[in-house]
């Protein structure tokens, strides 16, 4: 009786225990339960801890985001996950006081003129009286209005050369690099516009003007706020606002997770080596044991997935090594508030890339979310390297650091030493979707699936966020047990 169970139980491996790899393990075991399959699973992951890029800590009463610091609300993958976790009352919405984010314009932090989305106005005045950009600039973008669109099957634009097309060299500049870019830590020259944001591709095509476009849809938006308010009768609006995190910080987040994936078998210290595919499945290296499976998901990045994957499909292995990934550190800072005298209500600054300085962005962590900071302290946490500036990641701890309180001074006038400050590196971490992405991927997940057991979870593929990653381990996870469940 005990053979039977034993042969009938399926065995699936997860590779990687960030937010990927921990939720798809999640998935597979809801999964199995709803579909009656017999499942063992395990995870295994290289490093000494769970979360992969994300991790937070505390240190004298601050708590500081490592990694990601926050859940996009609009893509359900990421609040269902909370709900599911029973998290979501653990949740913080971003601070109701926050006024928005500011661009850094010479030794100057500029709101972002109310109505602009990303890449282009909505609301002309606005936008007209803010020092962001200059006259010249301004009236460029106006051109939006009257120039015709592209031919609907033109070749794919890089976002520069869309924004330089429709808006001109300043809005590149000045708007949508810092702001789009800076998603990704990209160079806009190559990144995929019709990967990132199709939605402004498609206002091109329905409406010609992106500014007209943009225009209607902020008319839209609060349209559809006053009817929601006035349907549920509410007085004070969203108990959220477009961004989450936990109490604690998102390592709440993994901590559930890895409560939630007590019945599978979970190693830490256990790097994947080599994987072949064996007659009834696969069959992996970890150190100097081996281990064999039904399945396996590959939760890892594109460039460990690439290595991993070359013994059993080269040309998917290929395509997954030509997806390239950018590097960045994170520099948290603590402050007496008494040394930020003027700390803007705003979750924080980008930096143009013309700018020439240290980081690519900073959000002021106590602003942007309660309880970050004791009562008289400031959190803020800048952005070093992507694309454009890996080289600003070749120096010591200490003198990157340094450079980044020198910057911070000329913005923030911030007065004395921080209380602490802690560096932490992401080497190859920020898949970059560059044009041509879309092909490549359509030919990785067909690829992926004729190989049966086999599934690949990760930043490289269909979004950079953690609910696209989430949303991906739950297909994988629906894919893999569905299968099982047929035989
Ligand atoms: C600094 C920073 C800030 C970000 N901010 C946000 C944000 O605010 N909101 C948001 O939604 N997204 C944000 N992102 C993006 C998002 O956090 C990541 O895309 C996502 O967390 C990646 O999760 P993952 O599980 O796919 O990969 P990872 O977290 O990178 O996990 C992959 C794991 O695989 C392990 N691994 C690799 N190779 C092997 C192997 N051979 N064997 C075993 N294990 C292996 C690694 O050690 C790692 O732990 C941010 C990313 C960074 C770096």
């Amino acid at each position: 009786m005990q053979q039977a169970h034993a042969l009938a139980m399926k065995h699936v491996v997860v590779i990687g225990g960030g937010v990927g790899g921990l939720s798809t393990a999640y998935f597979l075991q809801e999964q199995a339960r709803e579909q009656g399959v017999e499942l063992r699973v395990t995870i295994l992951e290289a490093r000494d801890r769970w979360g992969g890029v994300t991790s937070s800590s505390t240190q004298d009463g601050f708590t500081l985001e490592h990694g990601p610091d926050s859940v996009i609300r609009t893509k359900p993958a990421g609040m269902a996950l909370f709900k599911k976790l029973g998290l979501d009352e653990k949740l913080v919405g971003t601070n109701p006081a926050l006024t928005g984010s500011l661009i850094v314009r010479g030794t100057k932090l500029i709101p972002i003129p109310k109505g602009l989305y990303l890449l282009a106005p909505g609301r002309m005045l606005p936008f007209a009286l803010s020092p962001m950009m200059t006259w010249r600039g301004k009236l460029r973008t106006g051109l939006d209005l009257i120039l015709p669109r592209r031919a609907a099957g033109a070749p794919e634009e890089s976002l520069a050369q869309f924004v330089r097309r429709r808006l001109g060299q300043e809005s590149l500049e000045r708007i949508a690099q810092p702001l789009v870019g800076g998603i990704y830590t990209a160079d806009p020259e190559h990144l995929s516009l019709s990967h990132c944001m199709p939605q402004f591709l498609e206002m091109e095509q329905e409406h010609r003007s992106l500014i007209w476009a943009m225009r209607k849809r902020a008319n839209a938006m609060k349209k559809q706020a006053q009817k929601s308010q006035q349907a549920s009768g509410a007085v004070s609006g969203a108990r959220y606002g477009l961004f989450v995190s936990c109490e604690g910080g998102l390592q709440t987040m993994i901590a559930a997770l890895v409560t939630a994936n007590s019945e599978a078998e979970m190693c830490i210290n256990s790097p994947v080596t080599s994987l072949e595919r064996t007659e009834s499945g696969y069959e992996l290296q970890v150190s100097d044991e081996k281990i064999v499976a039904d399945a396996v998901v590959l939760a890892v990045q594109a460039q460990p997935a690439a290595l991993l994957s070359k013994n059993i499909h080269p040309e998917l292995s290929e395509d997954l090594a030509s997806i390239p990934y950018a590097s960045v550190a994170t520099v948290n800072i603590a402050f007496k508030k008494s040394q930020i005298k003027d700390l803007p209500d705003a979750a924080g600054f980008v930096v143009p890339a013309v700018e020439g300085r240290h980081m690519i962005a900073c959000t002021f962590s106590s602003v942007k979310y309660d309880n970050r900071a004791p009562e008289d302290g400031v959190l803020l946490r800048a952005f070093v390297g992507g694309a454009m500036h890996e080289g600003h990641l070749n120096v010591s701890d200490e003198t990157m650091t340094t450079r980044i309180i020198s910057d911070l001074r000329d913005w923030l006038k911030v007065e004395g030493e921080p209380l602490f400050s802690t560096v932490h590196r992401y080497n190859n971490a920020m898949a970059q979707p560059l044009v041509g992405h879309a092909q490549i991927l359509k030919r990785i997940r067909s690829q992926e699936q004729r190989l049966d057991g086999f599934a690949l979870v990760g930043n490289g593929y269909e979004g950079v966020g953690i609910p696209d990653i989430v949303a991906q381990g739950e297909d994988a996870a629906q894919r893999i047990i569905s299968a099982f469940a047929e035989l």
